[in-house]
C-alpha cells in the first residue's frame, strides 16, 4: 500500500470509530488503539502534505486560531418557535393547521434540546460550513470549532445528497457539564452556571482546540435543500440518522393532540433522566406538504410549536440574604429560605448570584420570593412574589467590606463578582487553601480533614499550609472531639505527606488554573520547583497545552514574597518540589508502544506501582485484554477468564519478574 492509500484507509477506519463511539456510543476499539492509529495517521500526513484534507479525522483536536468570526448569510432562514404552555395552546394551534390544510394531521413528536442552535452545509459527503443561528438570517462561521465535535460527522454515509443544509442544536450534556464544573472549582474558578451558555460560549472559542476539549455533542433534526425526495419530518430524522448524524430515536409520531400531549406528559417527568438538558418538547406537523401549505408568520413556522415544560417554582418566605466567601476570595450572596419542598428535594439555601441581580429584582428580607429549579443545580431565586415585599422593608445594602475580615472588598470593571482582596488575613481564604492543599487530589492527608482545618486555623495553630507540617501532638490534643489516637493519626497523617510526588504538590498548591492536569504537564516539563519559579510566561507557553492565562497565572502566583517563603520552608520541611531522583532514573522510553495489562496480586511492587512503572518507561497501561494488547504482567490469582482471553489472543502473559528484567 502507498502512502495515499494508507491515509485514506487510515481516515476511513477512524471515521468509522468516531461514528460508533459519539454518534451510536458503541466503540468497538480501545481508546488506545484509537490513538495509535490517529498517532499513524498524523505522522503520514504530515509527511505528505498533498495529501492534505481539510475533513480529515486527525484535525478533529483542533488548533486552528479564529480571531474574528465570518458572517454567513443563511440560505435557509433559521426561524424561532412558537410557544406554547397548556393543552389549550395546542389545541388552538391545531384549529388553525386544520382551517389551513385539508386532511389528516400526523405531528412528529420531538424533545427541544436547550443548547446553540447549528446549521450544517455538506457538499459531496463532506461538511463544509458550520453556522451559528445568529439573528435568523445570518450567523457567524464557527466551523474550525464545530469540526472538532466528535459527533458532528466531517464525512458522511449511505445515500446522502450531493449538497443540502441540517440543522441541530450544539448542546453540553450533564456529566461533561459536571466534570467542567469539578475541574474550574478545583483551580479555584467560579463554576459556569448552565448547559446552554456554556455550549454557546464554546463555539465562540478563538482557539479550537479548547473547543475540542469540552463534552459537546451535536443532536439534528431537520434537513433543507432541493429535491431531497423526504415527504415527512419522521423521514428527515431517519434520513439524517442513515447518513451518520447523531439523532436521538426519543421522537415519536402521533395522530391527535391527546396523542402529543402523552409524549409532552411522559417527558414532563422523565426530562431528568436526559443525559443533556432539554426545556420542553417541540410538536411539528409530519407532512412536509402540508407544512408547505402552512408557511411561517414574520417569527416562526406556523407548522411547528414548542411546548414549554413549566419549571419547577415555589414561592417561600426569604429570611435572610448571607454572604459566603470561598477560597480564592469571590463573595457570593446566599438567600436563607423558610424550608420548602421543589423538584423532589428540601431547598433551604438558593443563590442570588451577585449584588446586580439583587438589585435588579429588588429582592429583601423578608419578602416572599419564587424559587426555581431550571438547567441550573442550585436553585435560584427568580423575583419576588408581587406586592409581598415585607412591608416597611428598604431596598437590600450590598456589603461593602468582607463578611469575614472587614475588608473593603472590590470589583473589577466588567465583572459582576465581589472579591475580598485581603488572601493572607481573611479566614475562609486561609481555611479554604489549606482545606484545598489537604484535598485527596492533592496531598491527600490521612487523618486530617475539612473541619479539623478550621478548627486549626480558629485556634490559631496554623495561617498556611507549611505551619501543618510545625504541629506536635501535644499542640492538637486540647481541640475539639481530638482524642491521642486522632492527634497521632493526624501528624502521622501530614508527615507522610511529604513524599507525595511533586506534581500533586503543585496541584496543591492552589495556583489559579492549575488543576491536576496542568499540574503534571509542569511538573514533567520544569523537573524542579525552582525551575518553574524562575520561568517566564514565554517559556510556560512553550509547554504544550499550556496558554496564556495558566502562564499568566503561575507567574504572578510565584511573584508574591509571602508564598515563596512558604514554598521555602515546604522544601526545609521535606516535602517534594522536584522530580524525585528515582523518578528521573526510572524515565524512560524502553515500553514505548507497547500496551499492558496488569491483572493479579504482586509480590515486589504494589500494582499501583506496577503501572507507574509502565508509564513511566513509556508504556501504556490498558484495563481490557485486545489483540492490541502487547503483554500481561500475572500475578497471583490472576482471574481465569481474563487467562483465557489471552490465551485465546495470542497476548503473551508475563510474571512480575520478566517485566522488571524488560525495564532493566
Ligand atoms: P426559540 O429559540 O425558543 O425560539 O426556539 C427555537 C429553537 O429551538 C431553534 O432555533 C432550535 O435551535 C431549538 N430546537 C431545539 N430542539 C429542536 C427541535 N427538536 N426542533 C426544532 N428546533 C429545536
Ligand atoms: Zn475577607
Amino acid at each position: 500500500m502507498n502512502a495515499e492509500q494508507q491515509i485514506r484507509q487510515l481516515r476511513e477506519e477512524l471515521r468509522e470509530h468516531n461514528y460508533n463511539y459519539y454518534v451510536l456510543d458503541n466503540p468497538t476499539i480501545s481508546d488506545y488503539d484509537f490513538d495509535i492509529k490517529l498517532k499513524q495517521l498524523q505522522t503520514l500526513e504530515t509527511a505528505h502534505p498533498e495529501y492534505y484534507d481539510a475533513n480529515s479525522p486527525s484535525l478533529r483536536v483542533g488548533g486552528e486560531v479564529t480571531k474574528n468570526f465570518e458572517t454567513i448569510a443563511h440560505t435557509y432562514r433559521m426561524y424561532s418557535l412558537d410557544n406554547s404552555y397548556s393543552k389549550e395552546d395546542l389545541e388552538d394551534w391545531e384549529k388553525r393547521i386544520k382551517k389551513m390544510v385539508d386532511g389528516a394531521v400526523q405531528y412528529t413528536c420531538e424533545l427541544k434540546y436547550d443548547g446553540a442552535s447549528m446549521s450544517l452545509t455538506y457538499e459531496n459527503g463532506k461538511l463544509v460550513r458550520a453556522v451559528t443561528r445568529g439573528d435568523g438570517f445570518k450567523g457567524d462561521n464557527v466551523t474550525t470549532n464545530v469540526k472538532t465535535i466528535k459527533s458532528v460527522p466531517l464525512q458522511l454515509q449511505g445515500d446522502y445528497p450531493s449538497k443540502f443544509e441540517i440543522r441541530g442544536e450544539i448542546v453540553l450534556p450533564w456529566e461533561g457539564f459536571n466534570a467542567m464544573n469539578e475541574e474550574r472549582v478545583a483551580t479555584g474558578e467560579e463554576p459556569y452556571r448552565n448547559p446552554r451558555n456554556t455550549a454557546s460560549g464554546s463555539l465562540k472559542l478563538q482557539d479550537s482546540s479548547e473547543t475540542a476539549k469540552r463534552p459537546l455533542e451535536c443532536l439534528l433534526y431537520s434537513i433543507k435543500g432541493e429535491r431531497l425526495g423526504i415527504a415527512t419530518q419522521f423521514e428527515n430524522l431517519e434520513k439524517a440518522r442513515s447518513w451518520g448524524f447523531k439523532v436521538p430515536s426519543i421522537a415519536k409520531l402521533a395522530n391527535s393532540i391527546d396523542e402529543v400531549l402523552e409524549f409532552v406528559n411522559y417527558w414532563d417527568i422523565h426530562r431528568h433522566d436526559l443525559p443533556y438538558e432539554t426545556d420542553g418538547v417541540v410538536v411539528k406537523v409530519n407532512d412536509l406538504q402540508q407544512q408547505e401549505e402552512l408557511g411561517y408568520t414574520a417569527k416562526a413556522p406556523r407548522w411547528a410549536m414548542a411546548y414549554k415544560f413549566k419549571a419547577e417554582q415555589v414561592s417561600t418566605v426569604l429570611h435572610e440574604i448571607t454572604y459566603q466567601v470561598g477560597r480564592t476570595g469571590a463573595i457570593t450572596p446566599v438567600a436563607n429560605l423558610e424550608p420548602v419542598a421543589l423538584a423532589g428535594t428540601i431547598v433551604k439555601r438558593a443563590s442570588l448570584h451577585n449584588a446586580d441581580q439583587i438589585a435588579k429584582l429588588d429582592i429583601r428580607e423578608g419578602d416572599t420570593v419564587y424559587v426555581e429549579k431550571g438547567g441550573e443545580i442550585i436553585p435560584k431565586i427568580m423575583g419576588v412574589v408581587p406586592d409581598k415585599h415585607r412591608p416597611s422593608s428598604t431596598p437590600t445594602q450590598y456589603i461593602d467590606v468582607c463578611p469575614e475580615c472587614a475588608t473593603p472588598l472590590t470589583r473589577t470593571e466588567g465583572e459582576a463578582q465581589h472579591y475580598c482582596p485581603n488572601a493572607e488575613g481573611c479566614p475562609p481564604q486561609i481555611i479554604g487553601r489549606i482545606q484545598h492543599f489537604i484535598s485527596r487530589k492533592a496531598m491527600d492527608i490521612e487523618g486530617l480533614g475539612g473541619e479539623t482545618v478550621a478548627l486549626l486555623v480558629e485556634n490559631g495553630l496554623i495561617t498556611n499550609y507549611a505551619d501543618l507540617y510545625t504541629l506536635t501532638i501535644e499542640q492538637v490534643i486540647p481541640l475539639e472531639r481530638m482524642a491521642q489516637k486522632s492527634a497521632e493519626n493526624m501528624i502521622h497523617g501530614i508527615a507522610a505527606s511529604k513524599d507525595i510526588p511533586f506534581e500533586r504538590v503543585l496541584f496543591a498548591l492552589g495556583i489559579r488554573y492549575v488543576g491536576e492536569t496542568v499540574a503534571k504537564k509542569l511538573a514533567k516539563y520544569t523537573k524542579h520547583i525552582d525551575a518553574l519559579i524562575g520561568a517566564s510566561e514565554e517559556e510556560l507557553i512553550a509547554i504544550d497545552e499550556i496558554g496564556e492565562r495558566i502562564a499568566q497565572s503561575v507567574v504572578s502566583f510565584f511573584t508574591s514574597e509571602k508564598k515563596i517563603l512558604i514554598i521555602k520552608r515546604l522544601k526545609d520541611y521535606g516535602v517534594q518540589l522536584k522530580i524525585s531522583e528515582e523518578q528521573l532514573a526510572n524515565q524512560t522510553n524502553v515500553l514505548q508502544g507497547n500496551a499492558f495489562v496488569v491483572s493479579g496480586v504482586f509480590e515486589k511492587v504494589s500494582r499501583a506501582e506496577l503501572k507507574k512503572m509502565i508509564e513511566d518507561n513509556g508504556g501504556k497501561v490498558s484495563s481490557s485484554i485486545s489483540a492490541k494488547t502487547s503483554f500481561v504482567v500475572a500475578g497471583d490469582k490472576m482471574g481465569p477468564s481474563k487467562r483465557t482471553k489471552a490465551e485465546g489472543l495470542g497476548v503473551p502473559i508475563i510474571t512480575e519478574d520478566d517485566f522488571l528484567e524488560m525495564i532493566g
